[in-house]
C-alpha cells in the first residue's frame, strides 16, 4: 500500500498528546498539537512543515519551544494554525526572548501563525527571524468552510469543538491513493525506480488519462496506456483524524462524527473511566466509554485512544479495555 502519510502518537497513550504525520515521500512531516516533543529526534523535528495545534492549554503546546530552538537556523517557513489567539500565543513566545544576535545574514527563517474558525479564517501572521521576529500581517488563505489547508495530493479539515474554550479537530484526507501492480510494469518491461514516485504523485494530484509521466530512462510514457494495463490502481486516500479535549455534548458528538467518519485510523481522547464521567465532565473530556461509542458510530476502521490522565497511572489497561468494549459493540445501545 502507498499511502502518503504514517501517523504515530509521540507519547503514546499517556502523556501529552501529540501526533507526528511523516511523509514517506519528501522531507516533510505534519503535527497535529505540539506538547512534549522530546521523543522526536531533531531530524524528525526538522521535517515538520505544518503544525495544527487543537488549543492553547501547555500540555498541547510547550513544544512550541522546542521546534523553534531546532529549527531557528534552518532557512524555511514554519506554519502553524490554531483556534483565535494562536498567534498571540505565538507573539508571546517570541517575546520571551532576545533576539538582537538576528539580523539580515541570518538563517531565512519564518513562523506564520493563523487563527481559524470554522468561518474562515480570522487572521494570519508572519514572523521573520531576519527582522527579530516582528509580527507582520498577511493574506489568510480562502478555503471552503471547514479547510484548514489544501494542497495538490491531501487537506486538512478541522472542526471546532467546546473544551469549555474552543478545542479543534483535525482530519488529514489524501485526495487518493495509488498502488502500483509489479507484474503488470514487468510485463510492460518496465522496471521500479525513482520513476515510480513521481507518477504517483501526478496521479494523487489529479492527473488523468490524458498525462504524460517521465518513464525509467526519462522517456515520456502516455498515463492513460499505464492506467489501462492495470500498473496502477487507485483508490480513495487515506483519512487520519485526531481528536482531543472535548466535553461530553450534543453539539461536540454531531462535530466528532463528522470529523471521524470513515476514518482509517481515529486518534481519540479517552483520558477517564466513565465510572469518573462527573471528573471528566467537569473538566471537558470524554470518558473511554463515550470515545469507543464516538468511534464506531463513526465507522472508523481502526481507532487509537490516547490522552489518559495521569491519575489511571498503572491502570491504563482499564481504560483501553473500556474503550474496546464500547469501540466493538454491535448494533445501538
Ligand atoms: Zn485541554
Amino acid at each position: 500500500m502507498s499511502s502518503l502519510v504514517q501517523p504515530r502518537l509521540v507519547n503514546g497513550p499517556t502523556g501529552d498528546s501529540t501526533l507526528f504525520l511523516d511523509f514517506a515521500f519528501g522531507r516533510r512531516a505534519f503535527l497535529f498539537d505540539c506538547g512534549d516533543l522530546s521523543p522526536l529526534s531533531p531530524r524528525e523535528i526538522g521535517r515538520v512543515s505544518h503544525v495544527f495545534v487543537s488549543h492553547l492549554h501547555m500540555d498541547h503546546f510547550a513544544g512550541f519551544d522546542r521546534l523553534l530552538r531546532l529549527r531557528l537556523n534552518q532557512p524555511g517557513t514554519l506554519r502553524l494554525f490554531g483556534p483565535p489567539g494562536l498567534a498571540d500565543g505565538v507573539a508571546a513566545k517570541l517575546a520571551a526572548y532576545r533576539w538582537n544576535l538576528l539580523d539580515e545574514s541570518s538563517a531565512d527563517f519564518s513562523i506564520e501563525a493563523q487563527d481559524w474558525t470554522e468561518q474562515g479564517f480570522a487572521g494570519a501572521w508572519r514572523f521573520r527571524a531576519r527582522e527579530a521576529f516582528a509580527r507582520r500581517p498577511i493574506d489568510a488563505p480562502r478555503l471552503s468552510p471547514g479547510l484548514v489547508l489544501s494542497e495538490p495530493e491531501l487537506m486538512v479539515e478541522a472542526v471546532q469543538l467546546d473544551h469549555g474554550i474552543p478545542s479543534l479537530a483535525f482530519a488529514l484526507q489524501e485526495r487518493l491513493r495509488v498502488n502500483v501492480h509489479k507484474a503488470k510494469l514487468d510485463a510492460m518491461e518496465l522496471p521500479v525506480g525513482p520513476w515510480l514516485s513521481a507518477a504517483k504523485a501526478q496521479l494523487r494530484a489529479g492527473a488523468g488519462e490524458g498525462a504524460e509521466v517521465e518513464g525509467p530512462n526519462g522517456e515520456a510514457l502516455s498515463l492513460g496506456t499505464l492506467l489501462r494495463a492495470g500498473a496502477f490502481h487507485r483508490a480513495p486516500g487515506q483519512r487520519v483524524a485526531y481528536v482531543t479535549d472535548a466535553g461530553w455534548g450534543e453539539a461536540n458528538r454531531e462535530r466528532i462524527l463528522r470529523i471521524a467518519a470513515g476514518a482509517d485510523t481515529l486518534f481519540i481522547e479517552a483520558g477517564f473511566l466513565h465510572a469518573d464521567h462527573a471528573i471528566a465532565n467537569g473538566r471537558h473530556h470524554l470518558t473511554a466509554a463515550q470515545a469507543g461509542d464516538l468511534a464506531r458510530e463513526a465507522g472508523a476502521r481502526r481507532a487509537v485512544p490516547h490522552h489518559f490522565s495521569p491519575r489511571y497511572e498503572g491502570g491504563e489497561d482499564a481504560l483501553i479495555a473500556e474503550f474496546e468494549t464500547a469501540y466493538r459493540r454491535s448494533g445501538e445501545a
